[in-house]
């Protein structure tokens, strides 16, 4: 994929948290249909960090894959870490200050290094930093969280910019992250000024689900009706396989979900044999049968294994299982996103 021409059809991108999809060699995730994966800024700033990673000529080099990669800013975890008193650190008006639980180290992550850790990690598609609370939050909480976003978009593309020439000289995108949690009036206000900045996509960020468990659609159509139509729009986080056809529906054509790997990691794997569309590997009455997961599913998986063999690997904890699951998964949302996209041509 040309990286101008990302987000011009849908894409699915797993997690490739700490430069692998867990269980997977970047040829079988090539072969899953995979064209793009979001790798974890904080993650790697910490190991192996910014220095050697630049050393290794980025993820793309290191990991020899091929596809495209979006980073993350890093802020949604280290400020939820933060929140939640897991880590050690403070939010402020500059980012965030932490401390690593695994060294010990102190991190700084502001826009500006926010945007230097992704460029050496040679991102494709690249995130502004921006300040995500937790769900239902009070109205004062969220403006403020609105106008440091605004504020920290508008410095890492000045960083961006300056110091790397930006999109015209890196070939790079810069995409930014609409916040305004559950108030209408704000989404507006931040994808309106997030637009005037100007920006080559358009993320929707904070919480995709309300706590009556439904997609927070009104929310999420403010954001498209209040950016540049011709810039893609990315629902991050999103989801089933269900909310991502409502949520393409919107006009939303990038999507992430942690689900498809844990599911798979879990044993909950995706089937159109199975009437709620789910099939739980681990049950006994898989134990001697001898069908593929999804008999319509081209995968390695389903076209070599039987759900009897994948029983008895994930029963055992044998890793090989993980990958048959994660194998089958992933290629099950890829196949969704293919039908999107002969859908709309
Ligand atoms: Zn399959």
């Amino acid at each position: 994929m040309e990286i101008s021409d990302f987000g011009k059809k849908f894409v699915f991108m797993p997690d490739a948290t700490r430069g692998a999809v867990r269980a997977l060699t970047s040829k079988q995730l090539e072969d899953t249909g995979t064209e793009a994966i979001v790798t974890n800024t904080l993650h790697l700033l910490m190991t192996p960090g910014l220095e050697k990673m630049k050393k290794l000529g980025g993820i793309k080099n290191f990991m020899n894959w091929k596809g495209t990669v979006l980073t993350d800013s890093g802020g949604f975890q280290v400020f939820s870490l933060i929140h939640s008193k897991k880590w050690k650190g403070v939010v402020h008006d500059n980012g965030a200050t932490f401390k690593s639980p695994r060294t010990g180290d102190m991190y700084e992550l502001t826009p500006e290094s926010s945007i230097d850790m992704q460029m050496a990690i040679g991102s494709d598609v690249l995130v502004t930093l921006d300040d995500c609370r937790s769900t239902n939050i009070e109205r004062i909480e969220a403006e403020e969280s609105v106008s440091r976003t605004i504020d920290w978009a508008s410095r890492c593309k000045k960083h961006f910019e300056e110091k790397y020439g930006g999109t015209k000289e890196t070939g790079k995108l810069l995409s930014c992250v609409v916040q305004g949690a559950n108030f209408l009036d704000l989404r507006k206000k931040c994808a309106q000024e997030l637009s005037a900045i100007g920006f080559d996509g358009y993320n929707f960020g904070g919480f995709v689900i309300a706590d009556n468990g439904e997609l927070v659609l009104d929310e999420m159509r403010a954001v498209i009706e209040n950016t540049p139509k011709e810039k893609f729009k990315y629902a991050m986080g999103v989801g089933k396989p269900e909310d991502i056809k409502i949520v393409a529906g919107l006009g939303y054509k990038v999507f992430d979900t942690v689900l498809v790997t844990r599911n798979a990691r879990h044993g909950t794997l995706y089937s159109n044999d199975c009437e709620n569309g789910v099939l739980r590997i681990k049950n006994a009455e898989y134990s001697l049968d001898e069908r593929p997961i999804d008999s319509n599913c081209d995968c390695y998986t389903c076209q070599k294994h039987s759900r009897a063999y994948i029983h008895h690997l994930i029963k055992v904890d044998e890793v090989t299982g993980l990958t048959l699951t994660t194998i089958h998964n992933l290629r099950y949302y890829q196949r969704i996103i293919e039908s999107l996209n002969q859908q709309s041509y």
